[in-house]
């Protein structure tokens, strides 16, 4: 029988530490293609590609939704509600062990009606299979999710049928990325987001929403890679947060972001990171389209 294939972009959405990036790594392996977003996904980084004959899966990454979600401020919220209506198809891992109404108010927040979204109930291989059926049927009847799928992203448990229901849900349509592309060098904009993550990872309250991440220049030199970069902040108070006292932690967030880099580029790298202040620049949508944001 003669499928057309079908292609999209999946959106992989849940809490830290639900199985993101270990269901990544098995549904695409560890030569991760990584390559540079397409127009219409300024706000996407593109995670991985799945490749087969029925059709191309894009996993991309949903900003916004790195952080507790009850922490986020609005414009992270509707960035990440955005994100996720320019997908085809969203992924929503959970926790299986987590109480069903904080799984299903959470979702609730960020899902529309317009995308297909199935619920990953992940790491099934922790609890007793009896217990998970309260679960699926609270979500079944909340009338987020188009199908309930439980998996183990760690042992491999059931994502075959979740690749099943997942290729039925993608439209119709013929691969975004020629399969030679896959291993295209990394831009800038995956550069800003690993900054980006880092600012996340360190900072807390209103620092993570104030800043955006400028990359000023990437040079190649002979056997290391220099990036300059700028992180953007709305007041001369975030400024001092961010650098911190005698420079502590824009040190830490560069030291991390640089290894994050260096793990994705495979050689040393050097980064200059500054902190500069652009009032307001969360209102101005010439501020924003040149920080990445789609406005
Ligand atoms: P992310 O923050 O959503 O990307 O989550 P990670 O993929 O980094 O996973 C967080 C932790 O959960 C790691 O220690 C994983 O090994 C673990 N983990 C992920 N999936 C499973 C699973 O299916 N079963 C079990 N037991 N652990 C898992
Ligand atoms: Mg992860």
């Amino acid at each position: 029988m003669a499928l057309s294939p079908r292609s999209g972009l999946v959106s992989l959405a849940g809490r830290p530490n639900v199985g993101k990036s270990t269901l990544l790594n098995r549904l695409v392996g560890a030569g991760l293609g990584i390559v540079s977003p397409k127009p219409q996904t300024t706000w996407a980084v593109v995670r991985g590609i799945l490749t087969e004959p029925r059709g191309q899966a894009v996993f991309v990454d949903t900003p916004g939704l790195h952080r507790p979600l009850d922490t986020l401020g609005s414009l992270m919220v509707s960035a990440a509600r955005r994100a996720l209506d320019q997908s085809d198809l969203v992924f929503w891992l959970a926790d299986c062990r987590a109480p069903a109404a904080e799984t299903l108010a959470e979702a609730g927040r960020y899902l529309g009606k317009k995308v297909p979204a199935l619920l990953l109930l992940n790491k099934v291989d922790l609890i007793a299979k009896p217990l998970l059926l309260p679960l699926i049927e609270a979500s079944a009847a909340s009338g987020l999710f188009r199908e309930i799928v439980p998996v183990s992203a760690l042992r491999g448990d059931n994502l075959d049928t979740l690749l099943d229901l997942a290729f039925r849900d993608l439209p119709p349509g013929e691969p975004l990325f020629p399969a030679d592309q896959l291993s295209e060098s990394p831009e800038r904009d995956l550069m800003r987001e690993f900054i980006r993550e880092k600012v996340f990872l360190n900072t807390r309250e209103e620092i993570p929403y104030a800043s955006a991440v400028r990359i000023e220049f990437v040079k190649p030199e002979e056997n290391r890679l220099l990036v300059g970069a700028v992180i953007f902040v709305e007041k001369e108070s975030q400024k001092g947060i961010l650098v911190g006292k005698g420079g502590e932690m824009i040190k830490r967030i560069g030291t991390q972001a640089r290894l994050r880099i260096q793990g994705l580029v495979g050689m040393p790298v050097f980064l200059d990171l500054r902190v500069k202040v652009r009032k307001n620049w969360r209102t101005d949508s010439r501020s924003l389209s040149e920080f990445g944001y789609r406005v």
